[in-house]
């Protein structure tokens, strides 16, 4: 059985919004995942077939891996098209907010956001939502905005309009968002949720296929550098560091995307629950949080680096070296120690 998750008033909300309005942008964080494009694709065709103009707006570029998901072609993205982006979102009667608590997430795009005269909605996952939006669909207890994507879809009665492209995005989210269901996925809902989609006719290997089976050889070649050359181990406090400078990716030709999942590689290895991966990208550091069990990797990501997340995968930015970054990171590991000695 599927609960009632979202609170029925806030349905209500949404459905006289859509009464309202049909120029509509859906907006997500910057560096789109699997989650942000999948939610907002999902929303995207949903609207669409209900005979609304909708633009998905993005900060910057998504990964290949996402691009073969019905009506990747027809994101707009800030970087590539800003006039067009900024007229989107200005013009809009209403903008939903995907798969991020705070318009800091879009970067660029969150002047835009602040500025734009349209009614919000936002719908997400991640804990402690500003308050920026006129209706928030805020529940960090589900495992992705996908999810919620669909129960807001099926609350308004439309299951059955939902449509297999929809249907397609939205699993696509749900699934990279926890890994092809390997953690944050013992609700026996979401399992529900999938027999669902499953309804639509979505192909759920065929989905995986497309996502894990189309990285590049590159990406291959520098797994088995950073794996033999790039990970420490802090074995005492059950932790793990993967560093990655500008020339090390350049020597493998990495495309956006290609680190995807670096992260968590480390917390394969028997006893580590906290790892840490840290990679220059253009104009500053990026850093990224995964945690196993109770161990917060939103609380240290904002501590250390200003950032925030999850409470098992986590990120933040920094602006300085790469040795600054990883000093920073050691410093504040043993002030940690009796949190990383839990398993
Ligand atoms: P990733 O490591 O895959 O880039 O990000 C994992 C999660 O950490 C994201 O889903 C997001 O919730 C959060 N996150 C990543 N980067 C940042 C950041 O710079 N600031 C904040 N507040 N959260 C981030
Ligand atoms: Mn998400």
């Amino acid at each position: 059985m599927i609960t009632k998750i979202i609170a029925s008033q806030k349905i209500t909300e949404v459905e006289e919004l859509l009464n309202k309005h049909d120029k509509i942008a859906i907006v997500t964080h910057v560096s789109p995942d699997g989650d942000a494009i999948g939610s907002s694709l999902g929303l995207y065709h949903y609207l669409n077939d209900l005979g609304n103009s909708v633009n998905v707006i993005v900060p910057n570029s998504f990964p290949d891996f996402l691009k073969w998901i019905p009506g990747a072609r027809d994101i707009v993205d800030y970087e590539k098209y800003p006039e067009l982006a900024q007229k989107l979102i200005a013009e809009a009667g209403l903008i939903f907010c995907l798969d991020f608590n705070t318009p800091k997430r879009t970067c660029r795009l969150a002047p835009f956001l602040e500025a734009a005269k349209g009614e919000k909605v936002l719908i997400d996952h991640h804990p402690d939502p500003a308050d920026f939006c006129d209706v928030a669909i805020s529940y960090p207890a589900l495992s992705s905005t996908s999810e919620l994507v669909f129960r807001l879809v099926c609350r308004m009665g439309d299951f059955e309009a939902m449509s297999h492209d929809s249907a397609t995005a939205i699993y696509t989210g749900m699934m990279t968002d926890t890994g092809a269901f390997t953690y944050n996925s013992n609700s026996a809902e979401i399992y529900c949720i999938i027999s669902e989609l499953l309804k639509k006719g979505i192909d759920k290997d065929l989905i995986y296929s497309n996502v894990y089976h189309n990285y590049s050889e590159g990406r291959y070649r520098m797994l088995g550098f950073i794996l033999s050359e790039k990970m420490k181990i802090y074995s005492g406090y059950n932790s793990a560091l993967i560093w990655l400078t500008n020339e090390e990716q350049n020597r493998y030709k990495v495309k956006k995307g290609d680190t995807e999942g670096f992260a968590n590689l480390p917390l394969n290895i028997k006893g580590i629950i906290f790892s840490v991966f840290i990679r220059e990208d253009n104009e500053m550091i990026k850093i990224s949080f995964r945690s196993q069990g109770a161990f917060p990797s939103n609380k240290f990501a904002a501590r250390c680096y200003n950032g925030g997340g999850h409470l098992n995968a986590a990120g933040g930015e920094f602006y300085g070296t790469m040795d600054e970054a990883i000093a920073i990171f050691e410093k504040a590991l043993p002030e940690y120690a009796d949190l990383l000695k839990e398993r």
